[in-house]
């Protein structure tokens, strides 16, 4: 009896320590993840019974269970949570816009951007101006007194990557209430951030500084944008009255959601990957970033499945409130215990759940050559493409530790129709798409876990 113990002991010892070629791992992580396509089945679990889940709100705290039992099901050695303070910010029942000329009204579709204080019961009136840059605000200055300005410059339809194209239209959301408020304006309508000519309107952060006064802010859909302007080429004046309900409540506690496969030989060297685990109220946060959370907990059960353990640490971090305040990545970075491990790699998918392509890195050129020494692995799963720059905003946050910063990269070119508005459900999500890029993660993190950086 005892000698049979011994040799099972030496067997799963040795199969615990066997070694497998990079390139056998990653078939093996491909093939298990087509097979199972379990990201999918995770999300369409997080997007049913949890739903959209805004910092602050009962779906978030949902979503903290949920994510606790989704590490604990995928195989980690170790769940835990750490606790964060993150903003409360409610958007109410009302939102409402009313453009008035020449006898005529039309409803707009609008959204209070997140952030946005709300008017009273009545809403604020006001001639609306159009503009498409903050230097038009300060050149019209005095004219914008007790005007509503409407922020209408499109995405540059130029562009290959969306992407680029919301960062050159994003200020107008995050700070064109701070402008507008500056030259007396009393509120603002922005167009959505999307290429997406349609009729829902796109949430998002924006921000105040509180020496200036702080007046509301909504989104307005693609389709009323174009309406609202052609309006405004035809008439001498439009009238808006704009009516939100949207509250900021105190900070409140909460947590960010963390699993771990701890490394044999190294445990102290982490390996981070990681999403967003709040979400905008709006849609279900499907893409964003509900596929990032399911393909990092995914990362962990392939690598499990492959019965070998990784030298490194491998850790899933389900980042708090990346949307409204980032206050999850920070505290995540900022915690003591940080101090004992070392992140040498950190990987963020929060660019949508779609076919990935390769991957986005910020680091040495030394590191960078190593990392681009995987894409021949990636081949396999057609996400190969690696090229200097990328990461993500949880992750920058443990930028000052050192850690190498990467970014999946899948498909863009649809991300921004669905992105913060109603449209991010789980039917714009393909279970083959969405698990690949958790495979190509996998594969990655898996080199990287046996090599080191
Ligand atoms: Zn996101």
């Amino acid at each position: 009896m005892r000698t049979i113990i011994l040799c099972l002991t030496i067997i799963i010892f040795s199969s615990l320590n066997a070694q497998i070629s990079h390139s056998d791992a990653a078939v093996q992580l491909k093939n298990k993840g087509l097979k199972d396509l379990a990201a999918f089945e995770m999300l369409k679990d997080l997007t049913a019974n949890v739903g959209h889940r805004l910092s602050g709100s009962a779906g978030y705290e949902k979503a903290v269970v949920w994510g606790k039992n989704a590490l604990v099901k995928a195989g980690a050695d170790s769940v835990w949570l750490e606790p964060v303070m993150i903003p409360k910010w409610v958007r109410g029942n009302v939102e409402k816009a009313t453009a008035s000329s020449a006898g005529r009204k039309y409803e707009l579709t609008v959204c209070a951007l997140g952030g946005s204080v709300g008017t009273s019961k009545e809403g604020v009136s006001g001639e609306v101006i159009e503009v498409h840059s903050f230097d038009e605000v300060k050149a019209l200055g005095e004219k914008l007194k007790g005007k509503i300005i409407f922020y209408n410059r499109p995405f540059d339809k130029t562009k290959v990557n969306p992407g680029e194209a919301y960062g050159g239209a994003v200020n107008q959301r995050t700070s064109g209430a701070i402008e507008a408020a500056k030259a007396g304006a009393i509120g603002v309508l922005v167009r959505s951030m999307t290429n997406a000519i349609d009729d829902e309107p796109h949430t998002g952060a924006m921000r105040y500084v509180d020496s200036i006064p702080k007046i509301p802010a909504a989104a307005v859909s693609t389709i009323d944008a174009n309406i609202l302007s052609e309006v405004l080429k035809k008439e001498r004046s439009v009238m808006v009255t704009l009516q939100l309900s949207a509250k900021t409540f105190p900070d409140v506690p909460s947590y960010n959601v963390i699993g771990e496969l701890r490394g044999t030989e190294y445990p102290k060297e982490i390996i981070v990957v990681g999403g967003h685990l709040d979400s905008w109220d709006k849609g279900t946060g499907a893409h964003d970033d509900g596929s990032g959370i399911v393909q990092s907990i995914e990362v962990l059960r392939l690598i499990k499945s492959l019965n070998v353990r990784p030298k490194r640490t491998i850790r899933a971090v389900l980042y708090a409130n990346e949307e409204n305040g980032l206050k999850g990545g920070k505290a995540y970075a900022a915690r003591e215990s940080r101090l004992n491990e070392k992140h040498i790699a950190a990987i963020e998918s929060d660019a949508g759940g779609f076919l990935p392509h390769g991957f986005g890195v910020s680091t040495d050129s030394i590191k960078y050559e190593k990392i681009r020494s995987y894409a021949s692995l990636l081949e396999i799963v057609g996400a190969e493409k690696i090229h200097k720059g990328g990461g993500g905003a949880d992750i920058s946050t443990l930028q000052s530790l050192g850690t190498v910063q990467i970014g999946l990269d899948p498909d863009s070119q649809r991300y921004f129709d669905y992105h913060h508005s109603n449209n991010d459900t789980i039917d714009k999500v393909h279970p083959r798409e969405l698990e690949l890029g958790a495979i190509a993660m996998s594969i990655l993190i898996w080199g990287i876990s046996q090599d080191g950086l």
